[in-house]
């Protein structure tokens, strides 16, 4: 079952958020500040103790202050151009971070949509990526039973309530 809000992240109660964070784990802009922020430091300890993530790959934590119980760190690729992975790469993000949810049978996740602040992704072809790969994950396993994609700005809202109205 897809849903889709507009709002903060870090404010839903789910099994698990998902960060769009950066290789070094440690922190960043946007969506990624904004969880450490909600969550506390002991979140970035427990990142620290990780010591990373490759584009395209995740890594689970606890969500500490937030309601969320877990977050799932995903790092989706930076758009330069279009000709270097990005779109395998984007689609990798999704369906890493999902695969980690079934594996701890969690039944709801939320997204943000990754790679399309600081790292330039345009939004339509990244929304298009994103409900694939969530509708094609989801077909062939149980768990998560629920994702929502959570747009934070009008424009990724309106891509998406399109989209998903299909
Ligand atoms: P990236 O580096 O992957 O592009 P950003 O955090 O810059 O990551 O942006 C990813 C998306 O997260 C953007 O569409 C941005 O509007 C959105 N975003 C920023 N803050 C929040 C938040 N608190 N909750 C949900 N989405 C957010």
């Amino acid at each position: 079952m897809i849903e889709l809000i507009q709002g903060d992240i870090t404010q839903l109660d789910v099994d698990a958020i998902v960060n769009a964070a950066n290789e070094s784990l440690l922190g960043g802009d946007g969506v990624d500040g904004a969880i450490h922020r909600a969550a506390g430091h002991l979140l970035l300890e427990e990142c620290r103790q990780i010591g990373g993530c490759p584009t395209g790959e995740a890594r689970i934590t606890k969500g500490y202050n937030l309601r969320a119980r877990f977050v799932i760190h995903t790092v989706g690729p930076v758009w330069r151009g279009g000709h270097h992975h990005e779109t395998e790469l984007l689609r990798s993000a999704y369906t890493n971070s999902l695969k980690i949810a079934a594996q701890h049978k969690l039944a709801s996740i939320a997204f943000p949509n990754i790679s399309t602040g600081v790292y330039r992704f345009p939004k339509q072809t990244a929304a298009q990526i994103a409900i694939r790969a969530v509708k094609d994950f989801c077909e062939k396993n149980s768990f998560p039973a629920r994702v929502i994609f959570v747009c934070f700005d009008q424009e990724n809202f309106a891509i998406y309530s399109q989209l998903l109205s299909k």
